[in-house]
């Protein structure tokens, strides 16, 4: 299916702890999406910001992409934000419009080498979806890591690990620095340098807060072996695939 809008409606809903939500979405016409795992859709919340402007924000699905017709997001709900705190608060039964799928987090379809997926706080969506995307593909090895202050910041490392296909390894940086902490990146980069002996990795790809994913790939994710695999996949020379959820460097605003 190719890119586009569609009208969908909240299938199911239910709580993540205290401050997110699981949510399961179809489109009306009962079309199929066409994602690859590690893909995001941008919903149009409805909310009218004070510009004038429309408050459409993205969610990767976390569903595995074997499932086209059903998928599922998370949200957290991040202060008064206009999106997070609709899609907290909307209806069962309730109707949006939405864009996508979009995104290039993926490995490419055919990969069987080994990967390592870097996921900081809500990150995490993007990591299930790429890590279900391969297993439904029958592919590679892969080894994901987990950057985030603690078991209540979101889903929990319960709801990953219950969602992981077997073949993947996990592992949780708990007690990650909190947003914004000015010491953010060089702690990440000190987890990666860590995880990073034990590859070696033929892919690396990233989801998260672009304050420390950025970073990484200037920094432990730079030189050596990894920059020629990762060119070899079509990834700028020298950098790895990133998907920031915030912060971004390249953007004002998401
Ligand atoms: C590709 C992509 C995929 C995304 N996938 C998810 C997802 O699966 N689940 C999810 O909950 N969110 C996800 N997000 C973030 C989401 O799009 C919104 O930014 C978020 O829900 C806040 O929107 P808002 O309108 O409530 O608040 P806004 O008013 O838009 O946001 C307030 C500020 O908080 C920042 N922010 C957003 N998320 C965080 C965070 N975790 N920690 C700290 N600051 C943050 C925003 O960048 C903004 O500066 C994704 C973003 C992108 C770009």
């Amino acid at each position: 299916m190719a890119q586009g809008s569609a009208k969908i409606r909240i299938a199911h809903a239910e709580p993540l702890g205290q401050g997110a939500r699981l949510l399961r979405i179809e489109r009306v016409d009962g079309a199929e999406l066409g994602f690859a795992g590690g893909q995001y859709v941008i919903i149009n919340t409805g909310v009218t910001l004070p510009g004038g402007k429309l408050a459409k924000r993205a969610y990767s699905l976390i569903s595995s992409d074997a499932e086209q017709r059903a998928v599922e997001i998370a949200v957290k709900r991040i202060g008064a934000g206009p999106g997070s705190n609709v899609l907290n608060d909307i209806a069962v039964g309730a109707e949006l419009e939405w864009s996508g799928p979009w995104g290039k987090l993926r490995l490419p379809p055919g990969f069987s080498g080994r990967a390592l997926v870097v996921a900081t706080d809500t990150g995490i969506t993007a990591a299930l979806g790429v890590a279900r995307g391969a297993a439904a593909a029958g592919a590679a090895q892969l080894d994901l890591l987990w950057l985030v202050e603690s078991d209540d910041y979101f889903v929990s490392e319960a709801f990953v690990r219950e969602r992981l296909p077997p073949p993947v390894r996990l592992t949780v940086a708990g007690g990650f620095l909190p947003a914004g902490h000015p010491e953010r990146p060089a702690r990440a980069c000190a987890l990666v340098e860590d995880q990073l002996a034990a590859g070696p990795y033929d892919a690396v790809l990233c989801a998260g807060d672009g304050a420390v994913i950025y970073p990484l790939r200037d920094g432990p994710l730079r030189d050596g072996p990894l920059r020629d695999r990762l060119a070899s996949l079509g990834a700028p020379e020298g950098s790895v695939l990133l998907e920031s959820f915030f912060n971004n460097p390249l953007k004002k605003s998401v």
